[in-house]
């Protein structure tokens, strides 16, 4: 029936809406953009809060931060110019020789930035298999362990981590547990809520979802001392994100849903049309039932599985890298998350350093027609394979 008194309003809503917004001034439905780097102080000579100079956030800032901690749940959430300067953020609010624990195969550019701090001797660093809970227990220090990193579904395998039960162990031991969802943003993964202490996201990809801006956004269930410790470093860094970036970003999250509901059924028929393919080795997505992380993955991505994948392809490494190249449809691009299909050969990327199949391509499924995006990857299979 309905419920007058009680219906309470669906963060769709207020997402859709950025929460509401209304200029007090002008009744306009969209925010301005303040760019403003510095501001006057009153007539007592005091400052205004809660803004004074441009590297402490502006109004703008603050609205996108804002979405993004009711999506997340959040106290607090921070946005930086990048997802590299959140994370890095964090790895540098370490005391001099944390312990920290980190999967084996994650974002690459993360993984370097925590080699380069381990190289430095600033912090000891111990890894575990991505979602193998087991060897992260084997791997915790008691009383030690400062921090244990999680990045589910992990790039570019897309295997699943139980974040519960990552942070159970992770309390355990004294640690705060750091959770990067970039893979499946807040409107599916609520990390906080599974009992993360520190959730991340790179905003570039989902949360932004257009490819035209790069930012990062941290987020907490508590304000703390770790919180303003964080902020401060954000401060001192000079690594919070432009006014403009910030307004693209509200504009983005507008349709957040949309788009990740859009990918995530693209997703799903993409990989079951592949799934068991004459000139394919795998695929690897959470979301086919076959898949060791599909139990998981359901339970903590709110039913939906992600617009993410990878496909390894059978024969030679430059086989893997043709079906990128012949492509028509997905751009050859790095990245992931936005409106239009990407199509990467991961190998090319990260180097020979990391651990990655050479046959990987990384998929990142857009809003298109299914049936398009299929055909490109046929199309271009057939080319490879010289049956066209
Ligand atoms: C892209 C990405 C990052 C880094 O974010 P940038 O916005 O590119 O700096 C970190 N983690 C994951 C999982 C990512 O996909």
């Amino acid at each position: 029936m309905f419920d007058q008194r009680n219906h309470k309003q669906s963060i769709v809503t207020r997402v859709a809406q950025a929460l509401h917004f209304v200029e007090a001034e002008t009744g306009a439905v969209i925010p301005s953009i303040q760019p403003s780097a510095t501001y006057a102080r009153d007539d007592n000579y005091e400052i205004r809060k809660p803004y004074w100079y441009r590297r402490d956030g502006s109004q703008t800032t603050a609205h996108a931060e804002a979405i993004i901690a009711e999506l997340e749940n959040a106290e607090s959430s921070l946005l930086f110019s990048s997802g590299m300067s959140a994370c890095t953020a964090v790895i540098e609010h370490l005391p001099a020789e944390a312990h920290v624990v980190v999967p084996k195969v994650m974002y690459h550019g993360v993984l370097q930035q925590i080699q380069k701090y381990e190289s430095n001797k600033r912090i000891v660093v111990s890894s575990y298999q991505a979602g193998n809970l087991q060897e992260l227990t084997a791997v915790v220090r008691m009383g030690q362990t400062q921090l244990v990193w999680v990045e589910t579904p992990n790039n570019p395998n897309w295997e699943v981590t139980d974040i519960t039960a990552a942070a159970e162990i992770a309390h355990a031991a004294g640690a705060k547990l750091f959770a990067d969802c970039t893979g499946t943003p807040p409107c599916m993964t609520k990390a906080l809520d599974l009992g993360a202490d520190i959730s991340f996201h790179s905003a570039t990809k989902y949360l932004n979802g257009h490819s035209d801006i790069t930012a990062g956004v941290l987020s907490v269930k508590k304000v703390d001392q770790f919180w303003e410790d964080i902020v401060r470093v954000r401060k001192l860094q000079g690594t919070v994100l432009h006014s403009q970036d910030a307004w693209l970003l509200i504009r983005g999250m507008r349709t957040l849903f949309l788009r990740v509901e859009k990918s995530c059924q693209n997703a799903m028929a993409i990989a079951k049309h592949f799934e068991g393919h004459k000139y394919i080795k795998a695929v690897l997505y959470p979301g086919l039932p076959s898949d060791p992380g599909y139990e998981i993955s359901k339970r903590q991505t709110g039913g939906q599985f992600g617009g993410m994948m990878s496909l390894i392809i059978k024969g030679t490494e430059q086989n893997a890298v043709d079906v990128a190249r012949f492509c028509k449809l997905f751009y050859p691009a790095t990245s992931l998350g936005g409106v239009e299909s990407l199509i990467e050969h991961r190998k090319t990327v990260s180097g020979e350093g990391f651990p990655v199949h050479p046959g990987l391509l990384r998929l990142s499924i857009g809003i298109e027609d299914p049936d398009d995006l299929i055909y490109d990857i046929e199309q271009s299979l057939s080319q490879t394979f010289g049956d066209a």
